[in-house]
């Protein structure tokens, strides 16, 4: 089976490094369950587009937290094939490709495809932690299956439940590796 995963929120933990920076650059204090969309702001700034431009310096890149679980899941997902898919811009490609083969070496590939658009990647199963993703995947063929990787963000006013027969909901990643397994022996 082809297995697409998104690297942000589903393998690194970009919002626990973006608490971080804001709190060290901006002495703003906010938690993960305050960032409750795909486009928060605070203080005027866009959450994703700061985060854009320190994923251009390889050193924040490369030292990205890892959301727990997800070697374990991707390790034991390895006789599928697994691939990233993300809207990391091209000037962090090199830096996230390392960081991707130091923690997840059995990775077979590596797509780009912006928010709304990761349904152009051919594949059966798409594991993303934006709702915004998961519609366009399953909505796109029948036969595709959408993991929604729950966040406090992961919502956001989609049609996602006229799906639901197409999509499970997982807040972590034992729930994750389950959910494919059971789309693997309905076959
Ligand atoms: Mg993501």
């Amino acid at each position: 089976m082809k297995i697409a995963v998104d690297i942000d929120g589903v393998l690194a933990d970009q919002v626990a490094a973006a608490l971080k920076f804001i709190e060290e650059e901006y002495g703003l204090k906010y938690l993960k369950s305050d960032i409750d969309r795909a486009r928060w702001t605070f203080e005027g700034k866009e959450l994703w587009s700061e985060i854009g431009r320190r994923l251009a310096d390889a050193e924040y890149t490369l030292n990205l937290p890892l959301i727990e679980g997800s070697q374990w899941g991707i390790r034991y997902l390895a006789h599928h094939e697994v691939f990233v898919v993300t809207a990391r811009r091209p000037n962090a490609e090199e830096a996230t490709r390392r960081w991707l083969n130091i923690h997840f070496p059995t990775l077979k590939g590596y797509y780009r495809a912006r928010t709304g658009e990761k349904q152009k990647i051919p594949s059966d199963v798409l594991v993303d932690d934006l709702d915004l993703n998961i519609v366009e995947f399953v909505k796109s063929d029948p036969e595709r299956r959408g993991i929604l990787f729950l966040h406090p963000w992961s919502i956001n006013c989609t049609d996602i439940e006229d799906y639901s027969d197409q999509v499970s909901y997982c807040p972590q990643w034992d729930g994750v590796v389950k959910a494919i397994d059971d789309i693997d022996r309905r076959g």
